[in-house]
């Protein structure tokens, strides 16, 4: 002991000495910087180095996935200050992220240290062939790659999940940019950024095989990671009559009716399209049905029966029981219905062009621009009892290839009548002249960093809505009825993020219902996981898939257990967070499960599964004792889709909920549970399951919303207003998401007769086009 004593005081004095030794020089400190390709963006990798020693890490990756990449953004840093070397391990299941932010922080650190960067290219000629998780979440793709000693020299796509018409944008713009640049740090195609991940993914993954192939420092592989430089400085002016923003439905109808009007009156065409992903159709080509309402010529062509359709998770056998079979909707019956279920919040001239225009709108598509679509369906929803609704295709499902030509139709037509459109380019402000409070056009940037300046005397805003930019989802959609609030999941289209709704505010446009919820059907869990390989049991003679990665999306749904909002309260019949009601919750909602629960699901399975339709990879069957569920669980909590207390007061300050509220909480449901009585929400009893013993678990669980559903006040000429509600801004209008609020309300879900977004989206664009073009002829 005495011997320890002094072994310790002899380490302390040295130390102190080596300190006072160290302080009395000014320490000498270099910083590096560099950037690297991650998942969503560049990551730019700042470190310090103090005295030889790694002292300071500063990871900035905004782009990455929440949840997954931005996992490794706050993770790394500090493993790399523990083991003092940029040298550490990847996280798992956000390899790409990592990879990125090491090769940055390898190059960083030489740069400090004014080391030559990088190791010499030497791979084994081959084709490496791998699987990586792109866009979809339940089927991966297959890349193959073929290189030589130092160059990809080829990258194929083999089977996969992914959306037809996004995946060959991917294919046919970002394939040949890697291989032009000999990089994988080329910027994503907008539009395409998941399917460009994935190729990014399999390519990157088949230079580390090849690199270890040739035995060579796979430190060479930042050769392939260089960021390409924008070309900058340069500056174009164009000018037009009219300028429409996004190409997806709405402005794609905006684009061709101002064309056909331009000619209707007379003139020469002078409109153009701009669209920041690398292909026209946005949302819209990803979209299953459109709603119309009595379109004149479609009814006269065809014959009124309706047929029957048995379609995957939703079944519609639909029995035609109108009295009058002449029409499919009673226009005035569906009227009153929607202003009563808005609660005199849908403006109701808006809903009057809605209801009368939508018809001939289906139309012109079909007649005109060579749309296809199905006989009238009632919506998927309970409520939808009007027959309005029409596929693409005449099928639910298995028409993205196909919706996509229909655009690729449109485009010929407008560009043979002198319109013309720019890909890659994006809008970023509108031109404003101050002096007369006029819209003149807007500043755009294309891929390669050209600006431009386009001047226009119309501005024709449809991109689609904000729910892209959580930002603005936090400041501008309102908790007043709802707790909304927050950073959405998305299925629809991330890019859609709002830049020109903003800029609108900016110059002083009011906006109608903007804070309400998003369109949202289904939920799942916050983050999706793709750690574990799926695999196949036999069940009673039948062979069924085991999804791991589906558990928590499956715990964060289950209509089982009990879930509350970010206030610790419930907010709906837990059976309908699969389907319907998860937005109810807000951006994310907490299932609570108690130890009992989750040692049944260890030892005896699920009693019910519910999973969320495009976002399950293949769930679990019932019943089916999950025996890895400790693996999940821990793997759950690193993503942050899991959190674990002893107590429901510590669950509570681990959620950041309100504790008493949260507290109230179990213990009504809990009564509830022991009468078998939902008074609140009416679940059916059995699905009523009380909450004992700790330690309690939390599942994160989240609406995958479309888009957001509010924004722009409009008149009936489609001319965005000021917010007295009154006065236009002369220049500017707007379709499809970026105003669809002026048909509903703050206080309702999207409402339920499916397909009124789509059919908003082509019936406002077609008429904001006519309408900007015969306001600008006067
Ligand atoms: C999976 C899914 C299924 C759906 N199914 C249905 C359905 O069956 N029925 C239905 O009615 N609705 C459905 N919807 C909703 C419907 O698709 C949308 O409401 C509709 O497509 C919106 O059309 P839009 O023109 O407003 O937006 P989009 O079609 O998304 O077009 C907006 C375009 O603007 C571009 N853009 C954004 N910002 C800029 C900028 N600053 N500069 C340049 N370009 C920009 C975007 O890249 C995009 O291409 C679905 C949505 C999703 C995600």
């Amino acid at each position: 002991m005495k011997k320890a004593k002094y072994l310790l005081s002899i380490v302390l004095v040295f130390t102190v000495l080596f300190s006072t030794v160290a302080c009395s020089n000014t320490p000498e400190t270099k910083t590096g910087t560099a950037t690297a390709q991650g998942f969503g963006g560049p990551i730019t990798v700042t470190v310090t180095v103090t005295d030889g020693v790694l002292t300071d890490v500063k990871v900035e990756g905004p782009s990455e996935s929440a949840g997954i990449g931005s996992i490794a953004v706050e993770q790394l840093p500090a493993k790399m200050l523990e083991a003092k070397s940029v040298d550490v391990d990847v996280i798992s299941g956000a390899t790409i992220s990592s990879k990125a932010i090491l090769a940055a922080a390898a190059e960083a650190y030489a740069n400090a240290m004014g080391e030559e960067v990088g190791a010499e290219v030497k791979m084994a000629p081959g084709t490496y062939t791998n699987e990586v998780w792109a866009f979809s979440p339940n089927v991966k793709m297959e890349v193959a790659v073929t290189v030589s000693e130092d160059k990809i020299l080829s990258i194929e796509v083999g089977k996969n999940g992914e959306t037809e018409p996004i995946l060959q944008n991917a294919i046919d713009l970002y394939i040949p940019r890697i291989l032009e640049n000999q990089s994988i740090a080329v910027d994503a195609i907008t539009g395409a950024t998941g399917s460009s991940g994935g190729i990014r993914l399999g390519v990157m993954k088949a230079l580390e095989q090849a690199l270890e192939a040739a035995e060579s420092d796979p430190a060479a592989i930042t050769a392939f990671q260089k960021p390409i430089p924008k070309v900058s400085g340069k500056t174009e002016t164009l000018n037009y009559d009219v300028v429409v923003v996004g190409m997806g439905g709405s402005g794609s109808a905006a684009a061709m009716s101002a064309a056909e009007a331009q000619v209707a009156a007379g003139q020469e065409v002078s409109v153009l399209a701009i669209e920041k992903a690398g292909k026209y159709g946005g949302t819209s080509a990803v979209t299953s049905e459109m709603m119309a309402i009595n379109p004149p010529r479609f009814m006269k062509d065809n014959n009124y029966e309706v047929r029957k359709i048995q379609l995957g998770v939703f079944e519609r056998p639909l029995e035609d029981t109108r009295k009058d079979k002449s029409v499919y909707v009673d226009v005035e019956e569906m009227k009153s219905a929607w202003l009563e279920y808005t609660e005199g919040d849908a403006k109701e001239e808006m809903l009057d062009l809605m209801l009368n225009h939508s018809g001939e709108t289906l139309d012109w598509l079909v007649y005109e621009h060579g749309f296809t679509f199905g006989k009238p369906q009632l919506g998927v929803e309970p409520s939808a009892t009007y027959f309005c609704v029409y596929q693409y295709n005449d099928s639910f499902m298995d028409n993205k290839h196909i919706i996509i030509t229909y655009f690729d139709t449109l485009y010929d037509h407008f560009t043979k009548l002198g319109g013309q459109y720019m890909l890659e380019t994006e809008a970023y402000e509108l031109l404003y002249d101050k002096d007369t409070k006029t819209v003149t056009g807007v500043k755009a940037v294309g891929a390669d960093g050209t600006e431009y300046i386009i001047n226009a005397k119309a501005v024709i805003l449809a991109t689609g809505g904000f729910c892209g930019n959580g930002e603005m989802t936090s400041e501008l959609l309102s908790d007043e009825y709802y707790p909304l609030k927050g950073t959405w999941n998305m299925v629809g289209m991330t890019q859609n993020d709002g830049k020109m709704i903003a800029s609108a505010l900016d110059i002083g446009a009011g906006t109608y219902n903007i804070g309400m919820a998003p369109i949202v059907h289904i939920g799942g869990s916050r983050v999706l996981l793709h750690d574990f390989e799926t695999y196949t049991v036999e069940i009673d003679g039948e062979t069924k898939t085991v999804a791991l990665n589906d558990v928590p999306m499956i715990m964060s749904i289950s209509g089982n257990v009990m879930t509350v909002n970010k206030e610790g309260k419930r907010f709906t019949a837990e059976t309908g967070l699969g389907f319907l009601e998860p937005w109810k919750g807000g951006p994310e909602f907490y299932s609570i499960w108690s130890d009992d629960q989750i040692q049944k699901v260890r030892e005896e399975g699920f009693a019910t599964v519910t999973v969320g339709a495009f976002i399950n990879q293949g769930g679990v069957p019932t019943g089916y004792p999950i025996k890895e569920l400790d693996e999940v669980i821990n793997v759950a909590m690193e993503k942050g889709i899991c959190y674990k207390a002893d107590t429901l007061e510590e669950l509570a300050a681990e959620l950041g909920i309100d504790a008493d509220n949260f507290l109230q909480t179990v213990e009504t449901y809990n009564g509830y549970c022991a009468e078998g009585v939902d008074a609140d929400f009416g679940k059916a009893a059995d699905f009523l399951i009380p909450i004992k013993e700790g330690p309690y678990y939390a599942f994160v669980g989240a609406p995958y919303a479309y888009s957001t559903c509010g924004g722009l006040d409009i008149n009936t000429k489609f001319q965005v207003l000021r917010p007295d509600g009154q006065t236009p801004i002369n220049g500017l209008y707007s379709c499809g998401t970026d105003c669809l609020g002026v048909l509903l309300s703050e206080k309702k879900a999207y409402v339920t007769y499916g397909g009124a977004a789509q059919g908003w989206a082509y019936t406002s664009g077609k008429l904001a086009g006519e309408s900007a073009v015969k306001n600008m002829v006067k």
